[in-house]
């Protein structure tokens, strides 16, 4: 049977677009991942997502999405897509156990944050080491956060943070950033942070929450501690299109060239949230993505002659 969407994503992103697709009676299905979920499952409390003024746990807000989206008739299955075929009609999609046929595509198959990998930044998420500035930065108002990294983001989440922070301090391995020189310069100048050069992060220190870092310098092997009670892991994003390689238009990053947000070279096939988004990166912003997604898709069905009376039949 070939479905008449098919979304890949079950974040904010892919959950709106499953909530609008599903009211609409395209019954979509979403092939939403190992992680199905998202992001979000890996923070706590999210306090800027609207309608929900004493915050709401991650985990809870993607579950009370996809719940949302299947009391409409959204279908999930919690599997990775390894390989999708965009150049037939229908577009093909496989995972590792099946293989689907879709008149329509939405990818929504988000990014992931580029960790230390060490066992106590695992330990302490959420209860202290966050990737994101914008939306755990207000948990550390006058108090001292570490910024770990050297690019653009690291540059940005710092000054951001410097906003509400008593402190922020920058460890980065090397002796000059990667960032761009006016980013720098601003870093540089501002009073309230400071760089710790040619050092890395070699433990997370704390009980129930951060409390410090431990740093090592690369260049005498000496150790020393940090007090901080935030830190943010800032050293880049990967989004996760490995399964889209070759497939469609990726920038050097590997995000989703998208054309108006939502579109991509591919007609039949749209785009929403992180996986095309370098610079907002927010829930409300995957999700709004995922709706303007989801109508697009629409369209496209409803222009191939989508009769909801016989599913799976539309002219192609
Ligand atoms: C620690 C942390 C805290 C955050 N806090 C906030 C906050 O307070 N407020 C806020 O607005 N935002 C917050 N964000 C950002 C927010 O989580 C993201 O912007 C948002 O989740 C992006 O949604 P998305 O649907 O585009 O992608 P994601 O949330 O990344 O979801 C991607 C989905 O695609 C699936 N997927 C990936 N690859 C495949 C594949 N090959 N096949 C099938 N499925 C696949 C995954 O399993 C997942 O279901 C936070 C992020 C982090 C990391």
């Amino acid at each position: 049977m070939t479905e008449d969407i098919i979304i890949i994503g079950g974040g904010p992103a892919g959950l709106t677009a499953a909530i609008y697709t599903s009211r609409e009676d395209f019954h979509p299905l979403v092939v939403a991942g190992f992680k199905a979920g998202g992001q979000l499952l890996l923070t706590t409390t999210v306090e800027n997502y609207p309608a929900f003024p004493d915050g709401v746990d991650g985990t809870e807000l993607v579950n009370l999405m996809r719940k949302q989206a299947e009391r409409f008739g959204a279908r999930f299955v919690d599997e990775d897509v390894v390989e999708v075929d965009l150049n037939t009609k229908p577009f093909r999609i496989k995972t590792s156990s099946q293989q689907y046929e879709a008149k329509c595509v939405i990818l929504a198959p988000g990014a992931s944050n580029r960790w230390l990998g060490i066992p106590s930044e695992q330990k302490f998420m959420g209860k202290g080491v966050s990737s994101c500035a914008t939306c755990d930065g207000p948990f550390f108002k006058n108090k001292d956060v570490v910024v770990v990294g050297g690019g653009d983001t690291a540059m940005e989440d710092s000054l951001f943070l410097t906003k509400l922070a008593k402190s922020v301090t920058i460890i980065h391995r090397r002796n000059e950033f990667r960032a761009s020189k006016i980013m720098q310069e601003r870093v540089l100048n501002n009073p309230k942070i400071k760089v710790v050069w040619d050092s890395a992060v070699e433990e997370i220190l704390g009980d129930e929450k951060v409390t410090g870092v431990r740093v090592k310098s690369l260049k005498t092997n000496e150790t020393a501690t940090i007090p901080a009670n935030g830190v943010f892991i800032a050293i880049g994003y990967i989004p996760n299109t490995k399964f889209l390689e070759g497939k469609l238009d990726l920038d050097e990053q590997g995000y989703i060239e998208a054309i108006d947000e939502i579109h991509t070279g591919i007609d039949g096939v749209f785009v929403a949230g992180d996986v095309a988004d370098r610079v907002y990166r927010q829930a409300v912003t995957a999700a709004g993505s995922g709706c303007k997604a989801a109508i697009a898709a629409r369209e496209y069905i409803q222009n191939l002659g989508f009769d909801k009376n016989k599913r799976g039949m539309a002219l192609l």
